[in-house]
């Protein structure tokens, strides 16, 4: 049985996310339904997804449409830029697309990001239907509507708030996914479970210590936990200004973190992990009823070296007051009351961050 979600954002129609390990005949059944223009599409796919995956998609899709264009996306952060997005536009435009024509956007957020800038503004928005392939994309880059891409001056500052016509989750394709790529998707899930869910911190014991991550049965309950999570956080901030920022749990930190180690040293689910368990330790010691050790049992898939960078807090720590989320001097911060109860706070003390940065790096390393 597949998991449907339905998802509305705002005033904007709703619209579905599929979770399933196998969602070939929903996807048929859903274009065949479709009103839009589906005899043809415009597929933008991940250069890895395309070389492990590329047969399966095109398999489907000749049970739907007469014929797809594919645009293969060059693999890399460095490519979500303003020059791979123009070539998506000349691509389709270029081929032709009438404005009911379908983009497709398959693989991971890098993908998905600018797969969805260039849907929402070519002729003025094309159908947009997201296929994600990692499990970051699946839990996190694929709901919410947020599209873009980077700037030579920072990351997705450009972009456009764009939801998709359809979200297809199939965990079938996250056989191939390297297992870095698996610990920086499991970076989300742990925030979602600090934010809203604690019971995820076993089922994510239960995902590590699967054989195979792809195929354990949870995984499905998992994502879709997740995603309800994001959508129900995404929601509610259209009233309750602020709450999106939950979302940014243990990210200031990560941001820091990465930026002073210009994005080579941590890959941004490394980040996180580590932010989450600084941010939780300042919540602790400002009397929230957490305890970091949840999260230090996932230290070892991990597997980090951290302590190398305690003598160089006091420069990270500057990198905190880069952060383009911040609003005055102060460093805004989501801390927790107790597990799922985040709350945000711009009143910590230089000393009260440096040494949650000091703890942290101290206990994530083996
Ligand atoms: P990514 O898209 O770069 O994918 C990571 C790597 O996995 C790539 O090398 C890709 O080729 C490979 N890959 C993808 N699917 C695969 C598969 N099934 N098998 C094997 N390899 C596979 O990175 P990501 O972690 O998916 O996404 C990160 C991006 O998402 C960032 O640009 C970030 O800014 C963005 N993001 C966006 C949102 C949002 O709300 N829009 C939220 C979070 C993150
Ligand atoms: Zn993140």
């Amino acid at each position: 049985m597949s998991t449907n979600l339905n998802v509305q954002i705002s005033t904007e129609q709703a619209y579905p996310v599929f979770v399933d390990h196998d969602l070939t005949e929903i996807i048929r059944d859903c274009f065949n339904q479709s009103t839009t223009g589906t005899d043809r599409a415009i597929a933008v796919i991940d250069a890895n997804v395309d070389m492990l995956h590329r047969q399966a998609y095109q398999e489907l899709f000749q049970s739907i449409f007469n014929r797809v264009d594919w645009f293969v996306m060059p693999t890399g952060e460095t490519e979500k830029n303003v020059e791979n997005w123009k070539d998506v536009l000349d691509f389709a435009l270029e081929n032709e697309i009438r404005r009911n024509t379908p983009l497709l956007a398959i693989g991971g957020g890098v993908t998905g990001d600018l797969a969805g800038y260039a849907a929402s503004a070519i002729m003025r928005g094309l159908p947009l239907y997201h296929f994600p392939t990692t499990l970051l994309a699946m839990v996190d880059s694929s709901i919410g509507g947020k599209t873009g891409i980077n700037h030579h001056t920072g990351k997705n500052l450009i972009g456009a708030f764009y939801q998709p016509q359809a979200v297809f989750i199939e965990t079938s394709r996250l056989s191939t996914l390297p297992e870095k790529e698996w610990l920086c998707g499991l970076g989300e899930v742990l925030k979602y479970a600090t934010i809203a869910q604690p019971s995820l911190f076993d089922s994510v014991t239960e995902l590590v210590s699967a054989e195979k991550w792809h195929t354990s049965g949870n995984l499905t309950k998992l994502i879709r936990d997740c995603i309800g999570i994001k959508v129900d956080i995404v929601q509610k901030d259209e009233k309750e200004s602020g709450i999106r920022a939950f979302l940014n749990m243990g990210h200031t930190f990560a941001h820091a973190l990465e930026a002073f180690t210009e994005y080579k040293a941590f890959s941004h689910g490394e980040a996180v992990f580590i932010g989450l368990v600084a941010a939780t330790h300042l919540s602790r010691v400002s009397n929230g009823e957490v305890d970091e050790e949840k999260l230090l049992d996932f230290k070892q898939a991990y597997g980090l070296q951290t302590k190398k960078y305690i003598p160089l807090i006091d420069r990270i720590v500057t990198f905190m007051y880069k952060d383009k989320k911040m609003h005055n001097s102060n460093i805004r911060l989501v801390l927790l009351k107790a597990w799922g109860e985040p709350f945000l706070v711009e009143s910590c003390t230089l000393n009260q961050i440096k040494s949650s940065w000091t703890y942290a790096l101290e206990n994530v390393n083996i």
